[in-house]
């Protein structure tokens, strides 16, 4: 990986152990069940979420949907965050595939809280009303931000009290266990099921994971065929996911420290304004103090020009350089060292 790609930490390819361990796995029909790598990946999964059965699937997407699928009847009502991945960015699958409603809070620039998603939630006694059937949280959030563990107990809590399953969108759910400075399965322990990723900052090809109880693990089993998404001989897949969950996990507080390095470094130019405690994870937003005289494009263009890319701003005008295994601390001083040069004209 010769540029310097920070869009995203989807981008991160697998590492040399990765290939080598796919090229080596053993296989099987995993639609027979027959796959060993996949099983061993499966059982791993499950016990380091601390739940007792996982699946593997094509995408966090696809684990999100099977989740909403496997917990929801149609035309039930799911309670969720406005800015979350599964209203933002899965293409509506919900409408289609569980054929649910997304009922969204808007936690107005902080996060989803325990007495916003009671004040939502509706039985079905009146007919007319749609009845709630999921709350998803999602933690981290894909803005960098950290749901404590005090908040996630209380969306348990209130989810108790109604008899209502929780899904977390764990995507990036071992950057928050370390952000939060807790084993992951101390976060899971609130949710009923778990989606996470291994194709993100832990550099597995292809992959994530859904884990829950068996028994919703086995309905979700026969989902995912239905889906589509029963696949084969996957355990060369997974052999790379055995290592992103074994070895990568381990390794992503030095994502974190990076993006600490980064953030600090860029906060000292003039015209970045920059909050280093947004900082959470493996994340760094800031923007151009003097938006307007800024031409966006031309950013871009220069950063281009040095081998860096990035994306341009989202709606609230500020840029987001995501740090993974392929951003050494080298790279993150080349990084700043760019837009110093941007911003100074050199
Ligand atoms: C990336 C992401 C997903 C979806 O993962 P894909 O593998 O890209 O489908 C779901 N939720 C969150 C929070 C994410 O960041």
């Amino acid at each position: 990986m010769n540029v310097i790609d920070l869009r995203s930490d989807t981008v991160t390819w697998p590492t040399d152990e990765m290939r080598t361990a796919m090229a080596a796995a053993p296989v099987g029909d995993d639609v027979y069940g027959d796959d060993p790598t996949v099983r061993e990946l499966e059982a791993y999964a499950a016990s380091i979420s601390g739940k007792e059965a996982a699946l593997f699937v094509p995408s966090g997407t696809f684990g999100n949907q099977l989740a909403l699928l496997t917990h929801c009847r149609r035309g039930t009502e799911v309670i969720l965050d406005e800015r979350s991945h599964i209203v933002q960015h899965e293409a509506g699958a919900s409408a289609v595939i569980a054929g649910v409603q997304l009922r969204t809070v808007d936690p107005e620039g902080g996060h989803l809280t325990a007495p916003a998603i009671e004040r939502r939630i509706r039985a079905g006694d009146d007919i007319h009303e749609p009845k709630t059937s999921l709350i998803c949280v999602e933690n981290a959030h894909s803005n960098g931000t950290v749901i404590p563990l005090s908040a996630m107990e209380s969306i348990r809590r209130i989810a108790d009290r109604h008899h209502l399953p929780v899904h977390l969108d764990g995507a990036r759910l071992f950057n928050a266990a370390v952000s939060l400075g807790v084993q992951a399965r101390e976060i899971t322990q609130f949710a009923d099921s778990v989606m996470f990723c291994l194709s993100k900052g832990l550099c597995a090809p292809v992959g994530s994971i859904l884990a829950g109880s068996r028994k919703f693990i086995d309905e979700a089993r026969r989902n995912r065929k239905l889906m589509g998404g029963g696949l084969r001989q996957a355990g060369i897949l997974a052999a790379a996911g055995l290592i992103a969950l074994k070895d990568m996990r381990l390794r992503l507080d030095a994502d974190h420290d990076n993006a600490k390095l980064l953030a600090q470094k860029l906060s000292e130019i003039p015209g970045v304004s920059l909050d280093m405690g947004s900082v959470q994870i493996n994340m760094v937003y800031f923007s151009h103090e003097r938006q307007a005289q800024i031409d966006e494009e031309a950013f871009l263009e220069f950063m281009k020009d040095r081998g860096i890319l990035i994306n341009g701003t989202d709606e609230s005008g500020r840029f987001r350089f995501v740090t993974h295994h392929w951003i050494t601390r080298e790279r993150v001083a080349a990084v700043a060292q760019a837009v110093r040069d941007f911003y100074t004209g050199d």
